[in-house]
């Protein structure tokens, strides 16, 4: 007998040759194969006579066949099938297929057949091209109904997988209900079973659409038990007190060279109100490219310093960490703070407390590659009050003596396992009595929308800095075509004479196509090189070896050179306030919420900024999309319309979080979320360990293998 938990392998009708694709896509058994949801539905479900009303439309029409052909054309080695087929007012429709002749096998003359697909005119006769086809005495799977079609990338035909699905259906009467049925009558939900076989097989729009939302809500709840998890076990954790010092903090502020924002402010104290608990914070900082995070992370820093303890902040390139090691020495250079940069290629350098006043910052690096384990030590006996690195900060060699603070930057540039192992073992401070576990400050530039951020992160408190430094000058935004390039390259001349500087990026694609991606920016910087022979330019992609980088950037920064070409992998999150012109090449290939962090590459200083969107794509649609780069610099209102067009995945990466893409669509369904999470809440609260809910616990750590919302 078939189960649930039968393997595919046993299932006489599914060869090896399938078996081995199936394994490919990640579908061992009968219950993987159940639960492995169609992505679209064609709407065939319409039997109609055959009339011209039903022109152009997707249609199922029933008949018996009167005639068929098989041509050859053996000229392009060809095959075309034709049938006749005679309505039951004897009405002729002609059928073709290509190069499928054994359908003749089925398809004989006085078979009753359902064919759908779209309904067209061919000279005197209706016809359909590469109909579904079914023969009338079986149940509708294939036509007349609404007709599930399964991604084809691994090379398995839709319509093999129904007619593996079909049958498997019966077991599906044995898999239990995870959805406790108190929740499902309260929202009138479909059961499993049901819900199984209305979603691969809808009866009609209204019981898809009930089955969509009992998986929706069931993905959701997960995600949001998951969630409730990870914070109840958060919270049993101790951390240090930090107290907050509030003529310290005021006395760093009213040096600063400008005026907090109200909303720096009022995330600084949340995380200084955070760090006075005894369980620790994890909060996570969200603000627009050049909101001024640093700031708030500094203040964070200064608390936890000044009150004895050490503090970590880790940022996902070596330049990034380069500069937040440069901006941190700065601002505390009226502490006497040890500050120490640690990354792969720098092993370790120290900025060396209350240096001379006027000595150049390079002159206070320490450069000390030989004498790392010396340095580590320097951490480890708690000399060392700030590190700064790249993720060579969670070796396993690097100990702290008393780290209460650790801030993540970019956090969703790093790899999953990356923050689960910052927030993991490495960064326990055991100092033999009680085990503490440092407060984590995560930042993130990407402006996800509030109620976004909270049906994810779920786990997670949150500061938002929804507000601009006020000096900023609006980037000049502008789509350019191919016959405004010219133009473009002559304001740049202009922008270069009077003393400014310019990117360039090239798009990326996917992470694979890196090779083709340096090899055009290359070409690029050839080009480049050409017509602006009178300047130095650099070229930055993820080749590069990281000195190497250091070098072009520094180079870069010093002025030596004028424009840098750069691929999109490589880190931009870098500060180059005389940089005034930011230019995307084939802009259309990236989401508006990438253009917008790049183009917050630019503006930081005080000079106007420009940024040049390069299309050669004329299509309305993907320079309609661009035109709102054009209308708002609010990287809010950006990524609020960018979920509109292309949904929350991106902003997560549904590949990195590991849920499936309805659940990323119904992260915005703010109703959904909400009584998912209300549901959830009331469940952990009476059970937090699901002991009555087994069937729940098991589905939830089903659900935690694949997905990761830290
Ligand atoms: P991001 O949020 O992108 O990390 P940064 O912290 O790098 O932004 O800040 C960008 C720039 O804005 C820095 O040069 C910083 O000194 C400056 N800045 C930060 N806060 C303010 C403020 N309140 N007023 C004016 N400039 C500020
Ligand atoms: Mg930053």
């Amino acid at each position: 007998m078939i189960r649930p938990d039968s393997p595919l392998k046993s299932i006489p009708k599914i060869t090896p040759k399938y078996q081995k694709v199936l394994e490919k896509m990640g579908l061992l058994t009968v219950r993987d194969l159940l639960f492995y949801f169609p992505f679209r539905y064609d709407d065939f479900s319409k039997t109609v006579e055959l009339s011209q009303d039903h022109l152009g439309e997707s249609v199922t029409v029933e008949g018996e066949i009167t005639k068929t052909k098989l041509n050859r054309i053996f000229k392009r080695r060809m095959t075309v099938v034709e049938i006749t087929l005679q309505d039951k007012n004897g009405t002729p429709l002609k059928a073709v297929w290509f190069n499928q002749p054994f359908i003749l096998e089925s398809l004989k003359e006085r078979a009753i057949v359902r064919l759908s697909g779209k309904l067209e005119i061919r000279g005197k006769y209706f016809s359909m091209n590469s109909p579904a086809w079914e023969k009338a005495s079986r149940d509708a799977t294939n036509t007349g109904r609404l007709v599930p079609i399964y991604s084809e990338t691994s090379g398995i035909s839709s319509k093999w997988i129904r007619w593996q699905i079909k049958p498997l259906l019966i077991s599906a009467r044995e898999i239990p209900d995870v959805l406790p049925v108190e929740i499902r009558k309260k929202f009138n939900l479909y059961d499993i079973h049901t819900a199984l076989s209305q979603i691969h097989f809808p009866d009609s729009k209204e019981k898809l659409i009930r089955a969509q939302k009992r998986f929706a809500f069931q993905e959701m709840f997960l995600v949001q038990l998951k969630a409730l998890e990870i914070k109840n076990q958060w919270d049993k954790n101790n951390s240090i007190r930090i107290s907050f010092e509030e003529e310290l903090i005021k006395n760093f502020v009213s040096r600063l060279p400008f005026k907090l924002t109200d909303a720096q402010r009022k995330a600084s104290f949340e995380i200084l109100k955070d760090l006075e608990k005894s369980k620790p914070m994890n909060r996570l900082l969200e603000g627009d490219v050049g909101s001024g995070k640093t700031i708030v992370a500094a203040i964070s820093s200064l608390q936890a310093i000044s009150s004895g303890f050490q503090v970590a902040i880790m940022a996902p390139t070596e330049v990034l960490a380069r500069q937040h090691f440069e901006s941190f020495c700065k601002l505390f250079e009226n502490y006497d703070f040890n500050i120490a940069l640690l990354t792969n290629s720098y092993k370790l350098i120290n900025c060396h407390p209350r240096p001379d006043r006027g000595s150049s910052l390079d002159s206070r690096f320490h450069k000390n590659d030989k004498k790392r384990s010396g340095l580590l030590q320097k951490i480890s006996t708690g000399q060392t009050n700030l590190v700064i690195g790249t993720h060579a900060l969670i070796q396993k060699d690097v100990k702290f003596k008393n780290l209460a603070l650790v801030i993540i930057d970019e956090q969703h540039r790093f790899g999953v396992a990356q923050r689960a192992m910052l927030q993991g073992e490495t960064m326990h401070i055991s100092d033999g009595k009680n085990n503490t576990i440092p407060h984590l400050l995560t930042m993130t530039a990407t402006p996800i929308p509030r109620t976004l951020a909270i049906a994810f992160f779920g786990s997670l408190d949150l500061s938002i800095l929804d507000e601009m430094p006020r000096n900023r000058k609006p980037i000049v935004t502008k789509i350019v075509t191919p016959a405004g390039r010219k133009e473009i390259y002559n304001f740049i001349r202009h922008e270069i004479a009077s003393g400014r500087q310019i990117f360039v990026i090239f798009p990326l694609v996917e992470e694979s196509k890196v090779l083709s991606e340096v090899k055009a920016a290359t070409e690029e910087y050839k080009k480049l090189s050409e017509i602006f022979s009178e300047f130095k330019i650099g070229l930055m992609h993820g080749r590069l070896k990281a000195k190497e980088k250091e070098k072009i950037m520094k180079e870069f920064k010093n002025k030596k050179t004028q424009i840098l070409v750069s691929t999109s992998v490589v880190e931009v999150g870098i500060d180059i306030p005389n940089a005034t012109v930011m230019i995307i090449e084939n802009a259309e290939r990236f989401g508006l919420s990438q253009l917008h962090q790049f183009r917050g590459r630019v503006g930081r200083g005080e000079h106007q900024s420009y940024c040049f969107l390069f299309t050669e794509n004329s299509s309305t649609k993907s320079v309609s999309r661009l035109k709102a780069m054009e209308k708002t610099n609010d990287g809010f209102e950006i990524s609020k319309i960018d979920l509109e067009l292309r949904g929350p995945g991106q902003f997560f990466g549904t590949l990195q979080s590991g849920l499936p893409d309805i659940t990323m669509e119904n992260l915005t369904n703010i109703r959904l979320v909400k009584c998912a999470r209300e549901e959830a809440q009331s469940i952990m609260h009476l059970d937090p360990r699901l002991k009555k809910h087994p069937l729940l616990a098991d589905e939830l750590e089903r659900f935690s293998k694949h997905i990761h919302l830290e």
